[in-house]
């Protein structure tokens, strides 16, 4: 082991992180890892003995861009191949944000949200909306992309904003962001628009625009006027008129559900219901479901028999929840807006968490980073004591739930897209931003950094404009 001047009669520090020497060859060891058993995958998942924290010490073979071989330590090691001791720091493969909206960010300063609520979220995101040029759209989702990259995450899902006037060019740009991103960040592209407004010919072109660009049919479950409440009057024959295009073009669906406080928001079960009529079951995902945690305990369990039967997975998105819901200026927020997390997973239900909108009137803040997600995760729904698992819901679970291959998961043969951490344990990584993490891309360790802020501003007839639509 390397080791650092030392007084005699001391232990051996391991080596600091700053001195590491990162890989250069084609073929090394990534020596005294730590890695969580839970983002392990395939045959690395084999018994290891395990931590408090279920995390294991392994030594990890990269060759070639590829995870070689994941071995206990002091497992036979291949003559002359270097060998990088990381001093029993942590590794994670890189992460997935199963659902983002790329093509909102980054507009909070020109068109920012009043008062913060949810209400007023809708009506500034909508009164942007003509500012959606394309080159406004590829400017921003591009910014979102180097962000995302820079700390880790390699597999994003975003919705897309998908309504008559911005159908075509939304898509357009996604498109050719998603072939100019392949292989750094895979994208995935979800339509989004109140599931009403697909009820006509619109919803033929919706689900013929997403066919065409490799996409998933989505919706919110509310009305396109209005907040989310009670189910629409008509919502069964909307939900049956979604699922029968996303059938006619063999889509997978992502919904919007239930994003309230309100109790009577209850959409969750109907869309249970429609998934298992039309045959899809463990083809649908639906995100936010706050209101179910209002609802009593035999509505949760009524309603968490039918997901699990469905075989719904479930997003939760706690940052933007918890900025959402339950604000209201006169009063002190007192409750955290997640649906019920725990109740989900003791059930076997799939559940993700991902970080939704990132400064737009949505959501103020956010980085595109999903370790920020996981640290705020833990603490808003309370994924510790112990935090053995909780990694799984930004890595393994999301990368099943989207089927993200070589994302989200450590395994043999699987690309060496990993993330070092200077923390041994999960603890320190909650306890700090990692704003030091170390990204390797396919073995080759990341040199990029999340771009300027000064990039999304531009000096117009003299003043200093953000997120102009040039
Ligand atoms: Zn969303």
């Amino acid at each position: 082991m390397t080791v650092i001047p030392e007084a005699a009669g001391t232990p051996p520090m391991p080596i600091r992180f700053a001195d590491i020497a990162w890989p250069t060859a084609r073929r090394y060891w990534l020596a005294n890892a730590r890695v969580p058993a839970c983002l392990l995958g395939g045959d690395a998942a084999s018994p290891m003995p395990l931590d408090v924290e279920g995390v294991v010490d392994a030594d990890i073979l990269v060759d070639d861009g590829r995870l070689a071989r994941i071995e206990l330590p002091g497992g036979k090691r291949d003559d002359g191949i270097a060998d990088i001791d990381i001093g029993r720091r942590q590794v994670w493969p890189t992460l997935i944000d199963i659902h983002t909206h790329l093509d909102k960010g980054h507009t909070v300063e020109r068109s920012p949200n009043i008062d913060g609520t949810f209400h007023n979220a809708r009506v500034a995101a909508a009164a942007d909306r003509p500012n959606w040029t394309a080159p406004d759209l590829r400017r921003r989702m591009d910014f979102g992309l180097r962000c995302a990259y820079a700390h880790g995450v390699s597999a994003v899902r975003t919705h897309i904003d998908t309504y008559h006037e911005t159908v075509d060019r939304s898509w357009q740009v996604l498109c050719e962001k998603r072939d100019e991103w392949r292989g750094r960040v895979d994208l995935q592209a979800v339509s989004l628009c109140p599931i009403d407004l697909l009820a006509d010919e619109f919803g033929d072109r919706v689900a013929a625009t997403v066919a065409k660009s490799g996409g998933l049919l989505g919706g919110v479950t509310r009305a396109s006027i209005g907040n989310h409440g009670a189910p629409l009057d008509n919502i069964d024959a909307l939900l049956d008129r979604l699922f029968s295009l996303a059938a006619r073009h063999d889509l997978d669906i992502d919904l919007h559900v239930d994003e309230t406080h309100d109790a009577a928001a209850a959409t969750l079960p109907i869309v249970a219901r429609a998934a298992m009529r039309h045959g899809y079951r463990g083809r649908v995902v639906c995100g936010h479901c706050c209101s179910l945690a209002m609802q009593s305990d035999g509505e949760v369990d009524r309603t968490l028999d039918l997901v699990a039967e469905a075989g719904i997975a479930i997003v939760t998105l706690p940052t933007v929840n918890m900025y959402l819901q339950d604000r209201n200026a006169q009063r002190t927020p007192r409750w955290r807006g997640v649906t019920v997390v725990r109740e989900m997973l003791r059930r076997g239900i799939r559940v993700a968490a991902a970080g939704d909108n990132c400064r737009d009137s949505f959501h103020a803040y956010g980085d595109h980073d999903a370790l920020d997600t996981f640290r705020q995760a833990v603490r808003i729904l309370h994924l510790d004591h112990p935090l053995q698992g909780a990694p799984a819901l930004v890595g393994t679970t999301p990368a099943s739930i989207g089927d993200f291959a070589g994302h989200g998961q450590m395994a043999v043969g699987a690309p060496a897209r990993l993330i070092v951490f200077n923390a041994r344990t999960i603890n320190e990584i909650v306890s700090r931003p990692q704003s030091d993490r170390v990204v390797i891309d396919r073995g080759r360790r990341l040199d990029v950094k999340a771009p300027d802020y000064s990039e999304l501003w531009q000096e117009q007839d003299g003043r200093l404009e953000c997120g102009g639509n040039s």
